[in-house]
């Protein structure tokens, strides 16, 4: 390999710029087992700005988000060579990059704050599976409290799991195009790392990218926001401020709507969501905040770089207001900003069964079910400036669920994709339910198994027989 515009093999690759996964390793004792990707001999120089990378692997999963995350990891769990693409240095997605800290739809909503059996142990939740060893080895450093997780932690705790399962991950690289064969096969994508191109090709693929990117540029259907008017339900910027006292009585929520309603702060704040951590027994927590609610479109750039200053903006004078009005806010400072504004929805991709109100609220159960969503319809509204929510419905009911069918996670028309997480086949109204990383994990482990069997089976995805991937998910600790 010389010169600009050169393709590089996969282990000139591994040999140039892999290197730094091995650093630490003994050190801290959490990456595992290294794959391919992560072992090296130490960086030995940069490549040219237009260098060209070749990849083949089994499968190819888009997005380390939860659900895309989840896929890598039971592809590989059953005998897949896969590899993780991710734009972000880290997984976890909106979880860790978004500071999303509520791992909903794993046990039933209500009981997200309870310290019971029923929340506390991970082997009686509604979704099981690789979420229960998410779990348990986060729990080895005191990063659980029920389904809410440390996100810090996790990144490390993640990238060791990953390591152990042989998943080989590029980050900092960002899915840009499919090349679709005949008969609607994906034969690669083609990703970017800085100035460099990658070309993965793959038997089979997941698109874990949260709005559904690949299913999009591999030419899948698609739908956007509420049928009238495609407005979709808003986003949202999280941060977290430090050194809060916890327990002085003070409702920061009520505080700040009343500031709202008396011009105190800027009208267009909007006040919505805000909560201690996980404080029992402390003195002091952090405040996760997630606010305020952002309506634009992510699909424009110029659009999406506004959103991002105005809700750094609008956050950063609801923590002074509330500092200087606050007991509970008087020694706190701004602790983390997540990466940026998470979108709340995205594409819908069209599928074999679109998932509705109904399933959810009904509890619906299929004969091709494999994975089960545990939380309600929770529509925050699609119009922007307001506060409240499209939909106000509590179901299902405790410790109930609704089947996601495998035809769900099977987009039309593309032969070798699945969909991992909250692009899946579903309404709008369904997709504020099925949108949590709960199920997202559920749908993950879901995609990447099926991946997997269809490369061992040489079919495709539509042709797994149902039964062996229900009965693979079953022997994995999935309950369904
Ligand atoms: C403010 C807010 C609060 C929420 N509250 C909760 C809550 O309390 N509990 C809960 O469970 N859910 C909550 N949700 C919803 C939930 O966080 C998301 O719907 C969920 O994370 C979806 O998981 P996912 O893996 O499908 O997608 P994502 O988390 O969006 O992950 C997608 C991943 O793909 C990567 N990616 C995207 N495009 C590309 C590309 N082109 N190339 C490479 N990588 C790419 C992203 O970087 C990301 O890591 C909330 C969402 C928001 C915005």
């Amino acid at each position: 390999m010389s010169g600009s515009g050169s393709t590089w093999t996969r282990r000139e690759f591994v040999g140039n710029v892999a290197g730094v996964a091995g650093v630490g390793a003994c050190a801290i004792g959490l990456l595992g087992r290294n794959s391919d990707l992560s072992a090296s001999e130490g960086a030995k120089g940069m490549m040219p700005g237009s260098a060209t990378i070749q990849l083949s692997y089994d499968v190819v999963v888009v997005g380390g988000g939860m659900a895309g995350m989840t896929a890598a990891l039971a592809a590989a769990k059953n005998g897949a060579k896969t590899l993780l693409v991710e734009r972000y240095p880290y997984c976890g997605g909106a979880f860790t990059a978004g500071m999303v800290i509520h791992i909903a739809g794993l046990v039933d909503h209500r009981r997200i704050h309870k310290t019971d059996e029923l929340t506390m142990n991970p082997r009686k939740w509604i979704v099981q599976g690789l979420a229960v060893e998410y779990h348990e080895r986060l729990s080895k450093f005191g990063a659980t409290h029920g389904p809410q997780w440390d996100h810090e932690p996790a990144k490390i705790i993640f990238d060791a799991i990953l390591a152990d399962y042989g998943v080989d991950v590029l980050y900092g690289t960002h899915f840009h195009a499919a090349k679709v064969g005949g008969g609607g096969r994906i034969e690669s994508v083609e990703l970017i790392y800085r100035t460099a191109k990658v070309i993965a090709t793959g038997k089979v693929f997941v698109d874990g990218s949260g709005d559904g990117d690949l299913a999009a540029a591999a030419g899948a259907k698609f739908d956007v926001g509420r049928d009238s008017d495609h407005r979709m339900q808003p986003a949202t910027l999280s941060y977290m401020v430090a050194d809060v006292l916890y327990g002085t009585g003070e409702n920061l929520n009520g505080i700040l709507r009343k500031a709202w309603e008396e011009d105190k702060i800027p009208k267009d704040i909007r006040p919505a969501v805000i909560g201690p951590r996980w404080a029992e027994g402390k003195k002091r927590t952090e405040l996760w905040c997630s606010i305020p609610r952002q309506w634009g479109d992510f699909s424009d750039p110029i659009e999406y770089s506004k959103m991002e200053r105005r809700a750094r903006a609008i956050g950063w004078e609801i923590f002074r207001y509330l500092k200087a009005n606050t007991k509970a806010l008087s020694d706190a400072y701004l602790g983390s900003i997540c990466q940026q504004v998470w979108p709340r929805e995205g594409r819908r991709v069209r599928a074999g069964y679109t998932l509705t109100a109904d399933d959810v609220r009904h509890e619906a159960r299929f004969e091709d079910v494999v994975a089960r969503g545990a939380f309600y319809l929770d529509l925050h509204s699609v119009t922007p400036g307001t506060i409240g929510w499209d939909l106000d419905e509590h179901r299902p009911k405790m410790n109930t669920y609704f089947d996601i069918p495998y035809r769900s996670i099977l987009p039309v028309g593309v032969e070798n994709l699945l969909l991992a997480g909250r692009m899946l086949g579903s309404t709008q109204e369904a997709y504020s339910a099925t949108r949590v990383m709960g199920t997202g994990i559920a749908t993950g482990q879901a995609a990447g198994t099926a991946a997997a069997l269809a490369v061992r089976s040489k079919r495709t995805a539509r042709e797994v027989p149902i039964k062996q991937l229900q009965e693979t998910l079953r022997s994995q600790g999935v309950v369904i």
